[in-house]
């Protein structure tokens, strides 16, 4: 096992990270810009290093700073956390190369899955059901609409290096394509220094279904089952659950076998998940392969009940998986809401500020990751999530009724949040009944908006 952990993040994830990593009694190092001093994560760790200045290009995406900073503490591997360099190929070998463990797949690995187009053509090669589309990356406007009559309108225009649903485009008509094909290719070279783009056919009303898989380094894969993401604004996701009400016993093996094809095609190690988007016939296709733990992977952790940073760490460290594919059970229903820093009356402006009161719930069934606490600022500098509020219960309908009064006892003053909203999106009808779509917050915001104006809460 390894004596000291550096954590190249901040915010609650790296708070999630030392949590874990003081159960197995092993040492951290924090590192922190000059916005951060104070934060929560700084002062829960072992020691701490400044990285530099508050943007983060200088300090959390800073490789030689945070490679310097763990080599001086003594650090024998490096967690990345998700978001910043953690699907970054470049920092996991340099890491190597530094002779620290990178808690992550090999550069290698996270390369081809961070080309998604690539990573769709080598599922397709292993027979994994991939939406149907082009091959791999195309080459102009030209050979998109190519693709795009054969395959039938509407279609999606997706970067290769995208991600954070940024350098995508629906395109419903032909005449729309090359203006739509210019921007995607514009917001993919200004967000990923990319332009590259490849297409899909637009899966209509799909469900956005995720398997968290684990691989060791004895070949041993498997996989924690699924996660419902398809409550989402703007392609991001805002409440997760497990199980999802759309899959059949026979489709939730189907899927779980084909999630664990994909590890293995693609030679992975460590914590992964792959997406789906289920259609309403019931096919699913890959979409993309995330190559690092996910922010709503505490709804797995209380279904299985695995603490899946400890299985991180334990694959890095060259142990084998702690439990095998038949002794993994779905126990219950679990549910997360994330609480963002944002007005989703002015389109999810973000909305940072300082933390006036706060108030967290608790009791039986119910976690809550954040790095906030009373007085603090959360920073402008980096993304807006300011808590996750997850709960878990024997039954659904169980599980939303804890989720309500979870949220009705949350108290975050000092800026807006989406804890109205995601309590508001318990108490719709669909929802309730668990028939929902990834449409289904643009399709009902005006709705829930109105129901908050005449005090419905
Ligand atoms: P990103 O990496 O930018 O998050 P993804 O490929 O994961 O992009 O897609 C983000 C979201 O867009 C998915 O969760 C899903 O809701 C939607 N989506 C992606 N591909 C398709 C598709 N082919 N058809 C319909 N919806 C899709």
């Amino acid at each position: 096992m390894f004596h000291r952990i550096l954590i190249a993040n901040r915010g609650e994830i790296a708070v999630r990270v030392i949590r874990t990593c003081r159960e197995l009694e092993v040492e951290t190092v924090a590192v922190y810009s000059t916005a951060d001093a104070d934060a929560l994560h700084v002062k829960l760790a072992t020691e701490a290093v400044c990285i530099g200045p508050a943007k983060a290009a200088d300090s959390y995406l800073n490789m030689s700073a945070l490679l310097t900073a763990a080599l001086e503490t003594g650090c024998d591997a490096i967690h990345p956390g998700y978001g910043f360099l953690s699907e970054n190929p470049e920092f996991a070998d340099l890491c190597r190369q530094c002779g620290l463990k990178f808690i992550g797949p090999s550069g290698d690995v996270i390369r081809q899955m961070g080309n998604k187009a690539a990573a769709r053509a080598l599922m397709r090669s292993h027979g994994v059901p991939v939406v149907p589309g082009s091959e791999g990356p195309v080459s102009g406007p030209e050979e998109a609409a190519e693709i795009a009559e054969k395959i039938g309108y509407p279609v999606l225009l997706k970067a290769s290096s995208g991600g954070g649903g940024r350098g995508m485009r629906r395109v419903d008509a032909p005449e729309d394509l090359p203006g739509l094909y210019a921007a995607a290719q514009a917001e993919a070279v200004a967000c990923f220094g990319d332009g590259e783009l490849y297409v899909e056919k637009l899966i209509l009303h799909p469900r956005h279904i995720e398997f968290q898989i684990l691989a060791d380094s004895q070949g041993n894969v498997v996989h924690l089952g699924e996660r419902d993401c398809s409550i989402q604004r703007k392609n991001q996701k805002l409440i997760e659950e497990s199980p999802s009400r759309a899959l059949s016993d026979d489709l939730r093996r189907a899927m779980g076998e084909a999630a664990v094809k994909a590890a293995k095609a693609a030679g992975y190690q460590s914590a992964g998940t792959v997406e789906f988007v289920l259609a309403h016939d019931g096919s699913f296709y890959f979409i993309e392969m995330n190559t690092r733990i996910q922010v709503e992977h505490p709804v797995t952790e209380f279904v299985t009940g695995l603490d899946l940073i400890r299985e991180q760490i334990r694959i890095a460290a060259g142990l084998p998986l702690s439990v095998r594919q038949e002794d993994i059970r779905q126990d219950g229903c679990a549910m997360e809401c994330r609480i963002n820093a944002e007005d989703p009356r002015e389109g999810f402006r973000p909305a940072p500020g300082r933390v006036d009161f706060l108030h967290l719930p608790g009791g039986p069934g119910v976690r809550v990751d954040t790095a906030l606490f009373n007085g603090c600022e959360l920073s402008p500098w980096y993304d807006s999530l300011a808590a996750k509020v997850v709960v878990h219960a024997p039954t659904r309908l169980e599980t939303l009724r804890k989720m309500r009064r979870a949220l009705e006892e949350l108290i975050i003053e000092g800026f807006p949040t989406t804890a109205d909203l995601c309590h508001l999106i318990l108490y719709q009808p669909d929802f309730i009944k668990g028939r929902y779509d990834t449409g289904f917050l643009e399709q009902h915001m005006e709705e829930l908006l109105q129901w908050d104006c005449e005090g419905m809460k």
